[in-house]
């Protein structure tokens, strides 16, 4: 998951269409607030604005085709499944709550997302051993309905939702770097998404694996990692094997990247202070070509965490990794 920010544009405009009956959300409005005789149950609205073209281009901009959660390219023939973070018609383990219908054509409550971190269904997920022992299991993940709180829930319009404090993570309010981690070290655990602690682990604490959050929040907050994090990791199915074997191919590509600057380095190095026969300005002009070999490799590895790139988050950790390891430069400074 990478942060993103939704920018100043206003909405946009299919979220506040008018029909005759006026907005989508005064229609809703106007649906909830409807007094039903006794025992009857209200028939759902249906919702449809959040899908109109205009949304799905602008989250296609902003997220450049990528899925908000696991930054996987929506494959193309695969529409975009429009993602409400606060869900519109009902939420998990809440059985009186109507869901948060007056958010259904809220911009902010919009996210792109793929259909495996969207609705729920069995994946395999790795568990990470202390010998760093990696085990398959299969279990339910997918965000679905679910909206963990660790606050007190909103349940009408005018109730404040800050007040819930959310502990999905969401890529454009949050910072997802504090919360989820990478694996990078090239061992089994690869690849593996955990949740971010104050120390540096020897394996990565992946989340208990558990389908139920309130188990997993409970694991987190006693190992000291971050429950917000954590219960992300699980709910959203971050750790889905097809991911972190994306995410280990990927880290193999940057650290033979790595490994072919660093030789480079070496022969250049090697050459400038060699004592050979050949003119100087021939010598200078080999050590600069192999220079900007260097920084050749160095713009391929930068594009792999561009925002365009799939899963660029475990890219740009590397990066940070790299930097600190071999350029010994703050993050962001350039070789
Ligand atoms: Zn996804």
């Amino acid at each position: 998951m990478r942060g993103v920010s939704r920018g100043s544009k206003p909405p946009p405009a299919g979220l506040t269409a008018r029909n005759h009956d006026g907005t989508e959300l005064e229609r809703v409005r106007a649906h909830m607030a409807q007094v039903l005789p006794a025992g009857a149950k209200r028939k759902a609205f249906r919702f449809a604005a959040y899908k109109a073209e205009s949304v799905k281009k602008r989250l296609e901009e902003l997220f450049h085709g990528k899925c908000a959660y696991c930054e996987s390219l929506y494959a193309s023939q695969a529409p975009v499944d429009v993602e409400h973070y606060r869900p519109k018609g009902r939420v998990e383990g809440e059985t009186t709550h109507p869901g948060y219908w007056w958010l259904a054509a809220e911009w902010t409550n919009l996210l792109p997302s793929c259909l495996d971190c969207n609705r729920r269904r069995k994946q395999v997920v790795p568990v990470v051993s202390a010998d760093l022992t990696v085990l398959q299991q299969r279990m339910k993940t997918g965000k679905q309905d679910a909206f963990p709180i660790a606050g007190s829930r909103a349940g009408r319009e005018v109730d404040d939702i800050l007040a819930e404090r959310a502990v999905l993570l969401d890529p454009t309010r949050d910072d997802p770097d504090q919360h989820i981690a990478f694996w990078l070290d090239d061992d089994r655990a690869s690849g593996v998404a955990y949740p971010v602690s104050g120390t540096t682990p020897k394996v990565p604490t992946v989340p208990l694996a558990v389908e139920n959050t309130a188990d997993v929040a409970g694991d987190a907050g006693r190992t000291g990692v971050s429950v917000r994090g954590a219960v992300s990791i699980q709910v959203y199915g971050l750790n889905r094997l097809r991911l972190v074997q994306e995410r280990a191919r990927l880290l193999q590509q940057l650290r033979f990247l790595e490994g072919v600057f660093l030789d480079i380095g070496d022969v250049s190095q090697s050459l400038a202070i060699l004592n050979i026969e050949a003119p100087q300005t021939q010598l200078t002009d080999a050590t600069d070509r192999l220079d900007r070999l260097q920084v050749r490799i160095l713009d391929q590895m930068k594009l792999l965490a561009e925002p365009e790139a799939p899963h660029s988050a475990v890219a740009q950790a590397y990066l940070r990794d790299f930097r600190k390891r071999v350029l010994s430069l703050p993050p962001g400074g350039h070789p």
